[in-house]
């Protein structure tokens, strides 16, 4: 908006007493239009019709939530301290929490203290902070092919320059890793190494130990973003890649409560070490003080007085049924030549149509069939695969989802 002439020529205060045109108010910063929406969202605005069998979203299954042993961790320290829980808390988190979380980390194979510990809102508050602390506009951030959509925001509003390192089924290519840090110096690598969103793979310990040595030898921090590990359902367990050697002073582990207790908590965990972990403390304070003290302190008395690896195997039990569920129908609902993935653990199940769909454009018709994925391109920092998508299959009952991929099929067919 430009000003008049009449602006221009008659001071504001003599307009008393007539209306005024006023003056425009300054832009906003560069960074908030370069960084668009999440178009995952965006799907769940239009898919919102209770009819829309919706594969879109990566919601965990709500009747499955421990909502009683919930209400009573939060009832329980409501009751005994409730001065506590409802005050304001320390930056770095409440020590009951982080003793809780880091005996967990130290029990699956990572020795880690209560001070290595950063508790944060949500994992993908520990993504915003990191991107604060370490990337400068136009550092390079590496991250894999296709990477999680609000992970390329978080580090886009940073000013980060994306370069997407080549993946197959396994995940990240090592040798096009070593390659890639030798030509744009990077300043991290963010990785989702098991069941990976958005294609549910995981990376094998080969290429984990390949990945520290290729930091530690070039250089570069390592984000190891992890929300979905306990959620397997099959194979063994692959230890991080910040148990390897070289990885160890240079490698960030994320955690989450998000998909094992409730995402609706927004309680996650930064570790690293003490000196990004300190410096992601200050980013914390001017972000929002910390994360709310009740529910750290209730997610603490839960893990003192429940078995959370028993709710969480019940939890992955059923998703194991439900994963099942999509991959046998799967092979009627997409065209001939499509291929897949299929993922030991986590919530999605990610598929490439044959050459020449394009999944975004099919998208409309496939929703007026009441069903929805999420298109692939989104997820990809570089050239997009068009003919991707991602579904979640967490969300629904089996004969639900065989119902959604009936009406996919009949969509894609259309
Ligand atoms: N990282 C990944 C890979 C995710 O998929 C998600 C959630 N979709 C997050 C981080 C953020 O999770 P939260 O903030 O709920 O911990």
């Amino acid at each position: 908006m430009t000003a008049t002439v009449t602006d221009a020529v008659v001071p504001a205060d003599k307009h008393e007493g007539q209306s005024q045109v006023p003056a425009p108010v300054p832009e906003f910063a560069a960074r908030a239009a370069a960084v668009g929406g999440s178009p995952v969202r965006d799907i769940l605005a239009v898919t919102a019709r209770p009819e829309v069998i919706n594969f879109a979203g990566g919601l965990p299954a709500p009747e499955l939530f421990d909502a009683a042993g919930v209400a009573a961790a939060f009832q329980a320290v409501l009751t005994s301290t409730p001065g506590t829980a409802l005050q304001y808390s320390t930056t770095e988190g409440e020590p009951a929490l982080r003793a809780a979380i880091a005996a967990r980390t130290t029990a699956r194979g990572l020795p880690t203290d209560a001070a290595d510990l950063l508790v944060t809102t949500g994992s993908q508050q520990a993504l915003s902070l990191l991107a604060t602390v370490l990337v400068e506009p136009g550092d390079t951030v590496l991250v894999e092919s296709p990477c999680y959509l609000a992970a390329l925001q978080a580090f886009a509003f940073a000013g980060a320059r994306l370069v997407p390192v080549p993946c197959d089924d396994e995940g990240l290519d090592p040798a096009a890793l070593d390659a890639l840090v030798a030509e744009h110096r990077p300043k991290l690598l963010y990785t989702v190494p098991t069941f990976q969103n958005p294609t549910g793979r995981t990376l094998p310990g080969g290429r984990r130990a390949a990945v520290a040595e290729v930091a530690a030898r070039r250089g570069l921090w390592i984000v190891e973003d992890d929300p979905y590990g306990e959620l397997r359902f099959e194979g063994e367990r692959v230890p991080w890649i910040a148990t390897h050697p070289g990885a160890e002073d240079r490698t960030v582990l994320l955690g989450s409560f998000s998909k094992v207790m409730a995402p609706g908590l927004r309680l996650g965990w930064l570790r690293g070490p003490a000196a990004l972990v300190r410096a992601c403390a200050v980013a914390k304070q001017a972000a929002d003080l910390h994360t709310p003290t009740v529910n750290q302190l209730a997610a603490a008395r839960y893990l003192a007085d429940r078995d959370l690896d028993a709710h969480v195997a019940r939890v992955a039990g059923v998703y194991r049924e439900r994963r099942d569920a999509m991959l046998a129908g799967l092979g009627e609902a997409l065209p001939d030549g499509s291929g897949w993935v299929r993922p030991e653990g986590g919530m999605f199940v990610w598929a490439r149509l044959p050459e020449g769909y394009d999944t975004t454009s099919l998208l409309r018709t496939v929703i007026a069939h009441d069903v929805a994925y999420v298109p692939g391109a989104p997820f990809f920092a570089g050239e997009p695969d068009r003919a991707t998508l991602r579904m979640c299959f967490v969300t629904q009952a089996p004969d639900e989802i065989a119902e959604g991929l009936r009406r996919l099929g009949a969509g894609l067919r259309e």
